[in-house]
C-alpha cells in the first residue's frame, strides 16, 4: 500500500526508527536522516575489532518493559537474551548489591534480621516524613537515614549530577527502588534482555523496509527543513534547544567520558560496577562481555565512565532535571507548541530522561495517531 503521502523523520534513534517504521507500514514514504554515521542512536552497539566483545558506544542499554505491545513490536526484529541485570557498588572498600535489599541491609549493619525487623530497625533511622519533601537530600533521608545515604547515594549523586543534594529534585530518587526482599535485579518488568544480536542489528531491521530512505551523516537544522519550504510533516528527535537554534541559551545536560582498557579473563565479574566514593572519580565501570553470557571471549573490554556538564560540542546524555516551571524549558516548549507540522519526540526533543520503552511505546502513539489523520507536538507524556 502507497499513499503518495512523506514524512521526514530526524535522528535514527528507538524513536525515530519506530515512527518511521510504523509510518512506512501504512504506506507513507519516509526520509530518515541521521547525523552520525550509524542508527540506533545512544543505544548503538558495535563489535570491538581486537576482542570480539560488543560494545554499548554511548554506555550500557539494557531493555526492560511491562508494556507487552512495545515487547511484541521490538520482537518482530530482534529476539532477546534473558540477560537479567544485577548492579554491585564499591563503596568504604566492599562491595554491596544495589538497589538497596535485604543483602544489603544485613550486610550493613552485619544482623540476619527478616524483613520485618529491618523495616522496624529501619523506621528508628529515618527522618521524620514530610509530605513533599524539597529536594532529593530530604527525600533520601526520609527513605533511608542518614548512613544508607552517605555510603550509597550523597558522593555518587555529587559525581553524576556535579550538583549537591540539596540542590536536585527529589524525584530523581523517589524512582529508585528499595526492597524488603532478596531480589537484587535492578529492574522488576516482566520482560528484559539484551537484543541477541545488538541493538544496532535490531534498528536495522526496523528500517529494512522498502518505503524508507536512510541518510545517515545528514544533519539537519532546522533552518534548512525551512529553506526547502518544507511541505510534509517533519518529526524532529534531535534537542528540544537546537531545533530553535538555542535562541534562548542552551538547555543543560550531562556528558559522559568514557576510558576504555582491555584486560584478560574477567575483570569485575559483573555488568556493571558502581563507585559511591566521592573520591573516586569514575562512577562505574562497565564489563561489556557480561551482558552476552553465552559467548565466550578470552579478553575483556571495560569501561570507567566520568559524568561532567556537557559543553556545546558534547553529546548530551542526560538532562539536568527541570521543572515545568523553568523559564529556560517554558520557552522552549511554547515555541514547540507555537510550530505547525512538527511533532516533537524521544528523550532530546522533549528533554526527559526516558527508557527505550517509554521513548518506542511514545513512537507508536504518535504514529497511529497521525495515521489516523491527528498532529501531535508533543506525545501525550510530556504533558
Ligand atoms: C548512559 C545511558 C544509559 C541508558 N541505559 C538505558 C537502559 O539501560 N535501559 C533503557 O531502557 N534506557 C536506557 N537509556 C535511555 C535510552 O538511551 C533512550 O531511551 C533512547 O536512546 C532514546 O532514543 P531516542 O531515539 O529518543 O534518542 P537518541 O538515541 O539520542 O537518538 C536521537 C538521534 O537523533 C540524531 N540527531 C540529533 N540531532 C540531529 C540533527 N539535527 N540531524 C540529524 N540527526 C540528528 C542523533 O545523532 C541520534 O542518533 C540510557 C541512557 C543513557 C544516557
Amino acid at each position: 500500500m502507497k499513499t503518495n503521502q512523506h514524512v521526514t523523520v530526524v535522528g535514527a534513534g528507538l524513536a525515530g526508527c519506530t515512527l518511521a517504521r510504523i509510518l512506512a507500514e501504512s504506506g507513507i514514504a519516509v526520509t530518515v536522516h541521521e547525523s552520525r554515521e550509524h542508527i540506533g542512536g545512544n543505544c548503538h552497539d558495535s563489535r570491538c575489532r581486537q576482542t570480539g566483545v560488543m560494545i554499548h558506544r554511548y554506555g550500557p542499554h539494557i531493555f526492560h518493559t511491562d508494556r507487552p505491545e512495545v515487547y511484541a513490536f521490538l520482537e518482530r526484529f530482534t529476539q532477546f537474551t534473558d540477560y537479567r541485570h544485577r548492579v554491585r557498588t564499591v563503596a568504604n572498600g566492599q562491595v554491596w548489591p544495589l538497589p538497596v535489599n535485604m543483602l544489603t541491609l544485613n550486610q550493613f549493619w552485619g544482623t540476619a534480621l527478616s524483613p520485618q525487623q529491618a523495616r522496624e530497625r529501619l523506621d528508628t533511622l529515618r527522618a521524620p516524613t514530610q509530605e513533599a519533601p524539597e529536594h532529593l537530600e530530604a527525600q533520601a533521608l526520609q527513605l533511608m537515614g542518614v548512613d544508607l545515604y552517605q555510603l550509597f547515594f550523597k558522593g555518587y549523586t555529587q559525581k553524576q549530577w556535579g550538583r549537591a543534594a540539596t540542590s536536585l529534585p527529589a524525584s530523581i530518587l523517589r524512582r529508585l527502588p528499595f526492597r524488603f526482599n532478596y531480589d537484587d535485579r535492578y529492574f522488576q518488568q516482566a520482560r528484559q534482555g539484551i537484543p541477541d544480536k545488538g541493538y544496532t542489528q535490531m534498528a536495522l531491521r526496523m528500517l529494512e523496509h522498502p518505503l524508507i530512505t536512510l541518510r545517515l551523516n545528514s544533519p539537519v537544522t532546522p533552518l534548512q527543513m525551512q529553506d526547502a519550504g518544507r511541505k510534509s510533516h517533519l518529526f524532529w528527535t534531535g534537542p528540544l534547544d537546537s531545533f530553535f537554534d538555542y535562541e534562548a541559551g542552551r538547555l543543560p545536560y550531562r556528558t559522559l567520558d568514557f576510558e576504555e582498557f582491555t584486560a584478560q579473563g574477567d575483570f569485575q565479574g559483573c555488568a556493571v560496577m558502581n563507585y559511591s566514593d566521592e573520591d573516586v572519580p569514575w562512577t562505574r565501570i562497565t564489563e561489556h562481555k557480561h551482558f552476552m553470557p553465552d559467548e565466550h571471549h578470552e579478553q575483556t573490554v571495560c569501561w570507567r565512565e566520568f559524568s561532567r556538564e556537557a559543553q556545546p560540542e558534547d553529546i548530551p546524555y542526560y538532562p539536568v532535571q527541570q521543572t515545568l516551571d523553568d523559564p529556560l524549558l517554558k520557552h522552549y516548549l511554547k515555541r514547540a507548541e507555537e510550530t505547525e507540522n512538527v511533532t516533537f519526540i524521544g528523550r532530546l526533543a522533549t528533554f526527559r530522561y526516558q527508557d527505550m520503552d517509554a521513548v518506542i511505546w511514545d513512537a507508536m502513539q504518535v504514529a497511529q495517531r497521525f495515521i489516523a489523520g491527528e498532529k501531535l507536538t508533543f506525545p501525550d507524556s510530556r504533558a
